[in-house]
């Protein structure tokens, strides 16, 4: 390497491609090391940072949002430049940013969803919850998405914490949704849903649900929401009797779904069910051609070798009639080109975070991976720390062998030239900021806690008129 690589005259080069979650806390284990200088450009295909904490986490989970802070505080320092609305792929491809840093961090999650794989699965009225997450969030990518909530009953396929979210979103009354920071689109949209029916299906029992236990627990503080689950749906067979004993958070859930069996139906306008160890296997439209029933499997669970119990159908079947289906069985990862991508994995082909061709293994050197994009889509924001500081500790550790980039293209300013000249309206982070004020602002009129663009264009509209005053 140059002898001057990771000094002030010298600075190490990084690209950190996605400015959610896991690329702060790489930015942050890099801006916190002492060994090398480092100039950092986070990257973002939107103008706006924070990724899955803007568009992914509930709108009605504020609390789990003021984890900005800490983002906003590593973004304040003078090692990081922001270049938000700036698509690798598109803009800049993945070769050119080789040439200009060099280390490149692909922090880039898990843009799709799964498939069932199933009859209907494409019909109108079906959506992966993923869309309807990012819809109601105002993504600018989903904003225009429709979603037909003039129907009384809804199927979440999954028991993840994003099946959660999205029932207890339609689960949610006028004013729970004011109090919430969703867009205004969407807050229009479901206070006016004559959705009174919603059905969380799970293909294995209720010992075996993904969500968290507080994700539980919150339905009991629901305005107008019941939570109706049969007790005959809770009776455990004996394999996942003896796979509880050990398993705290998998009691305790099936404590707080018995506690709720127990209530019953109390009368409130909106339901949420539970079903347990059903499969859907077709999805049937009516005479409009939209989604109007589920066709369900029942089914039981078998060990495989590993111990992990397994759903399987026992050909008996059950129709449940319902308007809309939300699929909410896990993300998958997005190939971008030049990337290697495990395609059966659906992540960014890596070794513990150095990405690495599919086929032979071969390290590609300088080029590194964190968050969804490295390990799956899976953990709460904070796994994404120790996971991103895992993968900073090798690019560190890759630093004396590493073949840096020219020093004339390692000056920050090449970059943004290259940017101006195609015309790229790259969104630096004080252009942030005046949209992070206008947003708030405009909710303090209305005590909400923002009100979101959720386009590019009104985005880059309001920057300017910010600036013009
Ligand atoms: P997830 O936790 O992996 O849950 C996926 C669900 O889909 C599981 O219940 C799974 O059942 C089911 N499933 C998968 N394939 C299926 C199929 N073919 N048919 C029927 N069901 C199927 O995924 P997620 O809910 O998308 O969440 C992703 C990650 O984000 C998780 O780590 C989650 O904790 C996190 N997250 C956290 C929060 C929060 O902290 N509040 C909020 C949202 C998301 P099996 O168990 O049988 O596979």
């Amino acid at each position: 390497m140059s002898n001057t690589l990771g000094t002030s005259a010298r600075p190490l080069r990084v690209a950190i491609i996605g400015a959610g979650p896991s690329g702060f806390y790489a930015a942050q284990a890099l801006l916190k090391q002492k060994d090398y200088e480092v100039s950092i450009d986070l990257i973002d295909h939107l103008p706006t940072p924070y990724g899955l904490v803007r568009y992914g986490v509930a709108p009605d989970h504020q609390k789990i949002k003021s984890v900005t802070r800490l983002y906003d505080r590593i973004a304040s320092d003078p090692r990081l430049r922001f270049l938000g609305n700036v698509t690798v792929g598109k803009h800049i491809s993945h070769e050119e940013l080789t040439q200009h840093y060099d280390q490149i961090v692909y922090a880039v999650g898990a843009q799709t969803d799964k498939r069932l794989n199933i009859p209907g699965e494409d019909l109108p009225g079906s959506h992966p919850a993923t869309e309807f997450v990012a819809w109601y969030n105002g993504h600018p990518d989903f904003s225009d998405r429709q979603f037909e909530l003039g129907i009384e009953s809804v199927a979440v396929i999954g028991v993840g914490n994003v099946a959660m979210d999205v029932a207890r979103i339609m689960a949610l009354s006028p004013d729970e949704l004011e109090r919430s920071d969703m867009a205004d689109h969407a807050l229009v949209a479901l206070r006016d849903s004559r959705i009174k029916d919603i059905y969380i299906i799970a293909r294995r029992g209720p010992a075996q649900v993904k969500f968290a236990n507080p994700e539980l627990r919150e339905l009991a503080e629901l305005e107008v929401t019941d939570v109706i689950i049969d007790p005959a749906e809770l009776e455990l067979d004996p394999y996942s009797e003896a796979a509880i004993i050990d398993n705290r958070e998998a009691q305790a859930n099936l404590e707080v779904m018995r506690h709720y069996a127990s209530i019953g139906d109390t009368h409130r306008p909106k339901n949420i069910h539970f079903l347990f160890l059903r499969s859907p296997v077709e999805i049937i439209s009516g005479e409009n051609g939209r989604v109007a029933e589920v066709k369900l499997e029942r089914n039981e669970l078998i060990p495989t070798e590993s111990g992990y119990l397994a759903s399987h159908g026992i050909g008996e079947y059950e129709t449940l009639q319902v308007g809309m289906i939300l699929r909410s069985i896990g993300y998958r990862g997005h190939p971008i080109p030049g990337v290697p991508f495990h395609e059966r994995w659906g992540i960014i082909s890596n070794t513990e975070g150095r990405v690495c061709e599919y086929e032979t293994g071969e390290i590609v050197p300088g080029v590194y991976v964190v968050g969804w994009a490295k390990r799956g889509p899976t953990g709460i924001i904070g796994t994404n720390k120790p996971d991103s500081v895992a993968t900073v500790q090798r690019m560190l550790a890759d630093i004396p062998s590493l073949q840096p980039v020219p020093d004339a293209n390692a000056d920050p300013d090449t970059v943004t030239t290259l940017l101006r000249d195609r015309a790229v309206r790259y969104v630096t982070w004080e252009e942030w900021k005046l949209l992070d004020a206008a947003e708030v602002a405009a909710g303090k009129q209305r005590g909400r806690p923002r009100v979101k663009f959720v386009t590019v264009a009104d985005m880059l509209a309001a920057i300017d008129a910010a600036k013009a005053t």
